[in-house]
């Protein structure tokens, strides 16, 4: 989400005839977008901003502007201790950055030749309409493209502070959304990836009888798009439906991203997730009795307060007995606002960081195992561009796996059909 948010601001940038510099010393605009999801991404921010301040000493026409999730958080605070820092903007206010640029313009008619207007300036108030917004974006590559269908959380689990800085869930309209994967596939896009914090309650906000199985069905039907996947699903609110229209569009990669968190039902009640393991487990397999070689990927975090020996082990049952294609694992990080800060029992560092690896061990050998699956067979692959680690390498992803023979007889098109599924 924060990617597509950093090619929103670029889309802005670009629309003022900013291009990007490949050194920060040559850059007249710098924006840093953060992320506040845990506690380590709020440090790496601190000392990236404190390293600018050099280039702000040489360039005092050099404008810094924060973004994304920690200035909405730190708000005004982040010019107390960084007072080379021009404008402070949240998540749900990428528009204004437009406004920001218009307005230093007319100062710089009026002033000349100086552009030095330490003003400090913030955009970090409620935006009811921000959803409405349509803001351009300048993607990176020409193959994948990510698509924002909303915004916000109402979910309010209890360790994480996405409700706090994002604000409440608000689902952008069905054509707002078909016209922009109209204009992508256009430029020649073949995949897409639909964005929000949970895909499965888009609608509840628009009129009453739309929901996410009716955009994916609108934007099955545009040509030129190949591929479609979102993120992320919450297991509370996967429907039958949106299994079935997996099943059915053949489009759809077969591939969901389905955040499990923790084993053990005591911990997933004090994180407030709305689930139980069993009705969690139920979803997963009635996902692959409709789709039998869907990949699935989770996250996990180790070490929420309260979480004992027994609790963990339920994480690592849970790893071993559904057999994830991938996970991503995170220790428990604390976070401001959030519920969990106040809980009792928070366990110590060294314990968390254990168990995150003991995580990672027993899910690294499910993983090798699942990719030795696919070892020596041949499959289509949508190229998606240079490797990022070996220049002299191609990346894609695999359209993988036949169908199963057994599908449901009022089902006939995904019969011809391969599924999509595993990086
Ligand atoms: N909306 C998505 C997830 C968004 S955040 C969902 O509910 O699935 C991505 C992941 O970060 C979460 O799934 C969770 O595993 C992790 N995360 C969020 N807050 C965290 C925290 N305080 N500590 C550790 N991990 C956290
Ligand atoms: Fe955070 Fe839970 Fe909302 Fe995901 S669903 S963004 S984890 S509050």
């Amino acid at each position: 989400m924060n990617v597509h948010d950093s090619e929103k601001i670029a889309g802005i940038l670009s629309g003022h005839g900013y291009e990007a510099s490949s050194e920060v010393k040559d850059a007249d605009m710098i924006v840093i977008n953060t992320c506040s999801i845990r506690q380590k991404a709020e440090q790496k921010f601190l000392s990236e901003l404190g390293r600018l301040k050099h280039f702000k000493d040489r360039n005092p026409n050099l404008k810094i502007a924060v973004a994304g999730c920690i200035a909405q958080l730190k708000g005004n605070d982040i010019f107390k201790r960084f007072p080379y820092v021009d404008f402070v903007f949240g998540p749900s206010n990428i528009d204004t950055l437009d406004r920001w640029i218009n307005s230093r313009a007319q100062n710089t008619e009026h002033r000349t030749q100086i552009i030095d207007d330490r003003q400090h300036k913030t955009a970090l108030q409620d935006n009811p309409e921000y959803h409405l917004k349509s803001i351009p974006s300048k993607r990176e590559g020409q193959v994948r493209a990510w698509v924002s269908i909303m915004y916000g959380c109402d979910n309010f689990c209890s360790y994480c502070v996405v409700p706090y800085t994002r604000g409440r869930e608000k689902s952008r309209p069905l054509d707002d959304v078909v016209n922009e994967v109209k204009r992508i596939a256009e430029q020649g896009f073949k995949e897409i990836t639909l964005l929000g914090q949970n895909v499965n309650s888009y609608g509840n906000n628009l009129h009453k009888n739309i929901e996410f199985t009716d955009l994916l069905k609108a934007i099955h039907e545009i040509d030129g798009i190949e591929r479609i996947r979102f993120v992320t699903s919450h297991p509370k609110d996967l429907s039958e439906r949106l299994i079935a229209a997996m099943r059915d569009l053949p489009k759809m990669c077969e591939h969901m991203h389905l955040p499990l968190q923790a084993g053990s039902d005591k911990v997933l009640s004090l994180m407030n997730r709305g689930y139980t393991y069993k009705e969690y487990k139920g979803k997963v397999d009635a996902l692959r009795a409709s789709i039998p070689h869907i990949a699935i990927t989770t996250d996990i975090i180790t070490g929420f307060p309260g979480e004992a020996d027994d609790d963990f082990k339920a994480t690592l049952k849970a790893l071993k007995e559904i057999e994830y294609d991938g996970i991503f694992a995170f220790k428990y990080s604390k976070r401001p606002d959030t519920s969990a800060l106040s809980m009792p029992g928070h366990i110590e560092e060294k314990v968390k960081s254990h168990r995150l690896s003991q995580v990672l061990d027993l899910q690294s050998a499910i993983t090798l195992r699942k990719n030795r699956e696919v070892e020596g067979r041949t499959l289509e692959v949508l190229v998606e561009g240079q490797s990022d680690t070996d220049k002299d390498k191609l990346t894609g992803r695999t359209e993988l796996c036949e169908r199963a023979p057994s599908f449901p007889q009022s089902f006939e098109p995904a019969l011809e059909v391969s599924n999509r599924g595993r990086e």
